[in-house]
């Protein structure tokens, strides 16, 4: 077992105090591991025959060769839970250190759901698993801070004069980080903050109008790459979309969702539809990742919810990554030339969780005089996957570092991806390795090319 992997300690649960007095909803020791509400369901488990395909794309079978660090590893033990063992720390170990990457999903021949079923067995895992009193910590403070866009707007002030100050330097030169892991995981994640750019919450079409669209500005995306956002507004509002974008929106749900925290996902999911249901909107435009795939399941999440299920059906009928709706449109706005090669990067949550990886590459082509490379191993995963990278913050670097090389290599000016996370994960990346390449999202590319912008804009 690889020592630097470990969210979950083996054997450092508080086994001696009272449940009760520790807040622990939870199995108690030789129950089965899952319970009624939406195991994983058993036929999904048993169309996985077992053939291997899945291992060379997945993450951690690539990092540590463990067959129980693997789809069919990972999935084998769901069924041993729905056999009715009991659930170990082992078995969470296990379930925890999956990125979540659905690169089993594209790899898998016979159509095993893998995504469905982590996403049930992520929720059971926090349910009914006491975890270690650091791992609650970290997770409650991971959880009071990311879904809350104003509060990572907050911490915009401090980092940025942390960064402009010239203490992050000394910091870094002392090595005080060193102690502290998961700060320095943080420190050396985060972008280089400018001042953002403020939207207007109804951004009229140019010329005739085509469609109206909500607007996702996101959590880390709304306090990290404000720039991102203005962007993807001016390149819907050239392509002919009224844009809609209300300032009481909220978190779409997707970190909750992702790591099995059911009930929050569910309580951002209604207030996002809340705020956009009346909008008029023809679709729901949404230019990060790893959100586009949790808002396109909110049929799902919300299903059990009277309320809620039709509106929920109805939502995500309109949801679309910002590269479908331009390419289902088709371009109006004329491309000016941008001289530059470009590696573009599929964030699993775009490539591997909503198939959508023609799409971005069109819209890159359709630019005059921008050569696309592409890069080596491309479904193997950043390493960035949500908050995986805080919480197992050793195997992230060196996934990253392998997905940075593979940048690199391919000798672009300019790395383009659809995701904050990604973004964040290779630059990081990129600085240890002491390599050199502009980073953008697709939406900055777009919209410099549609105003007419040098492409050391983009560097
Ligand atoms: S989602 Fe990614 S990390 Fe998890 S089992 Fe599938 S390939 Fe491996
Ligand atoms: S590729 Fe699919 S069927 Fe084959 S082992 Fe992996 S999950 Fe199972």
């Amino acid at each position: 077992m690889p020592d630097d992997a470990v969210s979950t300690p083996s054997g450092s649960h508080p086994t001696s105090a009272p449940r009760d007095v520790l807040g622990l909803v939870g199995s108690t020791p030789g129950e089965p591991a899952f319970d009624g509400h939406h195991p994983p369901g058993l036929d999904l488990v048993d169309d996985c025959v077992h053939c291997g395909f899945c291992l060379p794309t997945c993450p951690t079978y690539v990092l540590w060769g463990e067959e129980m660090d693997s789809p069919r590893g990972r999935v084998y033990l769901m069924k041993q839970g729905l056999d009715g063992e009991p659930m170990t720390d082992s078995m969470v170990e296990h379930f925890d250190r999956c990125l979540g990457c659905m690169a089993c999903v594209t790899a898998c021949p016979s159509g095993v759901q893998y995504d469905k079923l982590i996403s049930d067995t992520r929720q059971q895992v926090e349910r009914r698993h006491p975890r270690s009193p650091r791992d609650r910590a970290l997770r409650e403070a991971i959880f009071t801070l990311f879904p809350y866009p104003k509060r990572l707007r907050l911490l915009r002030g401090p980092l940025r004069a942390y960064q402009a100050s010239g203490l992050q330097r000394l910091v870094g030169r002392t090595g005080l980080l060193k102690l502290m892991p998961t700060l320095s995981t943080m420190e050396s994640l985060a972008p280089r903050l400018r001042r953002p750019e403020r939207l207007a919450e109804r951004i009229p079409a140019r010329g005739t109008r085509r469609a109206v669209v909500g607007m996702l500005t996101g959590c880390v995306q709304s306090a990290f790459f404000p720039d991102v956002n203005a962007a993807t507004a001016r390149v819907l509002a050239a392509e002919g979309c009224e844009v809609v974008i209300p300032r009481t929106q909220g978190c779409c749900g997707a970190l909750s969702v992702h790591n099995g925290r059911e009930a929050e996902a569910q309580k951002f999911a209604r207030a996002l539809i809340d705020t956009f249901e009346d909008v008029g909107m023809d679709y729901f435009v949404v230019n990060a990742a790893g959100c586009g795939s949790s808002l396109k399941e909110y049929d799902r999440l919300l299903a059990d919810d009277p309320a809620y299920a039709e509106r929920a059906t109805a939502f995500t009928a309109k949801v679309r990554d910002l590269s479908e709706i331009l390419v289902e449109l088709g371009p109006v706005a004329p491309r000016h030339p941008l001289p530059v090669t470009v590696a573009y990067h599929d964030a699993c949550h775009l490539g591997h969780a909503q198939g959508v990886r023609a799409q971005p590459r069109q819209l890159l082509r359709d630019i005059p005089e921008l050569e696309l490379r592409e890069i080596a191993d491309a479904e193997i995963c950043c390493g960035s996957a949500g908050v995986w990278n805080i919480l197992n913050p050793q195997p992230a670097r060196q996934l990253g570092d392998r997905k940075a090389r593979d940048v690199l290599a391919t000798g672009a000016q300019l790395l383009v991806t659809a995701n904050p996370g990604c973004l964040m994960q290779v630059a990081a990346s990129v600085q240890r390795l002491n390599g050199t390449i502009g980073l953008a999202h697709t939406a900055q590319v777009l919209d410099a090319s549609i105003r007419g912008l040098p492409v050391e804009t983009l560097k």
